[in-house]
């Protein structure tokens, strides 16, 4: 038989127990020590503070599962689900740390010895990335694990500007920092896309599992790097790209969990087609959405109830696009916590609470989504290429279409939205409406998006309001 998800998370961190870590368990998708993050993307956001020197914990080596969030944030990964074989929106994030204790050898060896002895992963199809200027890391691969040079590719400063690379992290524009190293699996040559550092790595044949990242230097205001006095090493795997390997199968969205969600999404949705890349996007929005429920956040017009909005909406469409013109989103709980309410009792426990406020925001949003499809269909029914701005503030202000979900929309058609167009419409209702002075602030934030104030990837203007 092959690993199920659950056998994966055990064997991870067991093997991480077995080597001196002390097992933590995740975190809440709202991260509680730090207002400005979005989401926990990652499996490091829990142990900021330790590596920023102002945590202390009694363990200076951990591991975790961590439930990750991608949307809306940092590492917006709304706009690949359904279109890639690797990236959710929800997905988990195997990860072990050292806090100034072990360094790259014990975490480059520890990584290879877990992928090749324990979960048996063929050697000849890994390959490692380093980062260009990392000799050290690059001499561990090639002469202390073995990986023959032509694995061992050397990522340079691609984003123009020393230390702008894949391959090195920065927490933030000054402090902890360093080079990464990753690890890919080689799916075959049937599957289109070249090696990291290619052209075209952005195909799913090498498939990114692990990111080993190597915190050893301090940056300052002017862009210099000192050295760490304790460095750390961070690191995360997908727990699904790790699982499609081991399932023998290509994509995240073949894996045990995912069959069962696809095939509940077609079930709700009356589809024979189990390919149908709209049932990928309903089984990703359905673990992300309900996650965000059991972690508090809940629909609304601002900040993170928005982005839950806008995933739970992108949904309702893809059902409404498979046909579906009544709420059946709400009814794949049950699923979801068959596959996952074991590893996540928390989540499970609150199903009732979960069905309830997908279904009150399916009944909501079908009010007007038949008609803002209608409208959004006649606004390209004469072969345009764009959308017009105001046709996609007018479906947003009265319809409750977000504008990404326009945009997924006309994506599917190969069309685009005018999106300087749909800012200048909402600029000017808003001036209209501070001009009329009796600006009604309820109506205002029914559907202007009013939440949808981001200011850069993972920030917010204001803190988000906690809900
Ligand atoms: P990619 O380049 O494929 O988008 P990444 O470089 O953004 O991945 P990291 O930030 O390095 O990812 O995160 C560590 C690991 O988490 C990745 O190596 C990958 O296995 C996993 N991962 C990252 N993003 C996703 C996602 N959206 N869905 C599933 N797994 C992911
Ligand atoms: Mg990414
Ligand atoms: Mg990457
Ligand atoms: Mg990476």
């Amino acid at each position: 038989a092959v690993a199920s998800v659950a056998d994966i998370r055990k064997t991870f961190l067991d093997f991480f127990a077995s080597k001196g870590h002390t097992v933590v368990a995740s975190s809440p998708l709202v991260p509680g020590n730090d207002p400005t993050l979005m989401f926990t993307n990652s499996g490091m956001v829990q142990f900021k503070d330790v590596f920023l020197g102002t945590d202390k914990r009694n363990y200076v080596r951990a591991a975790s599962v961590q439930a990750c969030l991608r949307a809306g944030g940092k590492h917006n990964d709304l706009e690949n689900v359904g279109y890639t074989a690797r990236h959710h929106t929800f997905f988990e994030m195997l990860g072990n740390w050292s806090f100034g204790d072990y360094f790259k050898r014990e975490s480059l060896m520890w990584a290879w010895e877990l992928l090749t002895e324990v979960y048996k992963l063929p050697p000849e199809r890994l390959l490692a990335t380093v980062y260009a200027e990392d000799d050290e890391a690059y001499d561990i691969w090639t002469k202390e694990i073995g990986l023959p040079p032509e694995r061992v590719i050397r990522i340079g400063d691609n984003k123009g500007g020393r230390y702008k690379s894949d391959n090195f992290w920065m927490m933030a524009d000054t402090g902890p920092c360093g080079p990464c190293s990753e690890i890919f699996y080689d799916h075959g040559p049937e599957i289109p896309g070249g090696p990291p550092g290619s052209p075209d790595e952005d195909g799913d044949r090498f498939i990114e599992i692990w990111n080993n990242v190597f915190m050893q230097f301090d940056m300052k205001e002017d862009g210099s790097v000192t050295p760490l006095p304790a460095p750390c090493v961070d690191t995360g795997m997908g727990l699904e790209r790790l699982a499609a390997i081991l399932q023998h199968v290509h994509s995240n969205y073949e894996i045990d969990i995912f069959d069962v969600l696809i095939k509940a999404a077609a079930r709700e949705t009356g589809t024979a087609d189990l390919s149908n890349p709209s049932l990928k996007v309903i089984a990703d929005h359905i673990r992300a959405t309900s996650f965000l429920i059991s972690d508090g956040v809940i629909p609304s017009n601002e900040g993170r109830g928005y982005v839950q909005r806008r995933i739970i909406r992108r949904a309702i469409r893809h059902g409404y696009k498979l046909g579906q013109k009544t709420p059946f989103f709400h009814k794949l709980v049950p699923d979801l916590v068959k596959m996952m309410g074991e590893a996540y009792p928390n989540m499970a426990s609150q199903a009732q609470r979960i069905t309830e406020v997908l279904k009150a925001e399916e009944e909501r949003f079908y009010e007007t989504l038949a008609n803002g499809m209608e409208i959004l269909d006649a606004a390209l029914a004469d072969g345009a290429k764009v959308l017009p701005g105001d046709v996609a503030f007018k479906l947003h202000d009265t319809y409750g279409f977000p504008l990404d979900l326009s945009g997924d929309v006309c994506r599917e058609r190969g069309l685009t939205v005018d999106e300087a167009g749909f800012h200048a419409a909402m600029e000017a209702q808003k001036a209209k409406g501070r001009a009329a002075g009796k600006f009604k602030m309820d109506k205002a934030l029914e559907y202007s998006g009013a939440g949808n104030t981001f200011v850069g990837y993972d920030r917010l203007e204001a803190p988000a309001k906690v809900v």
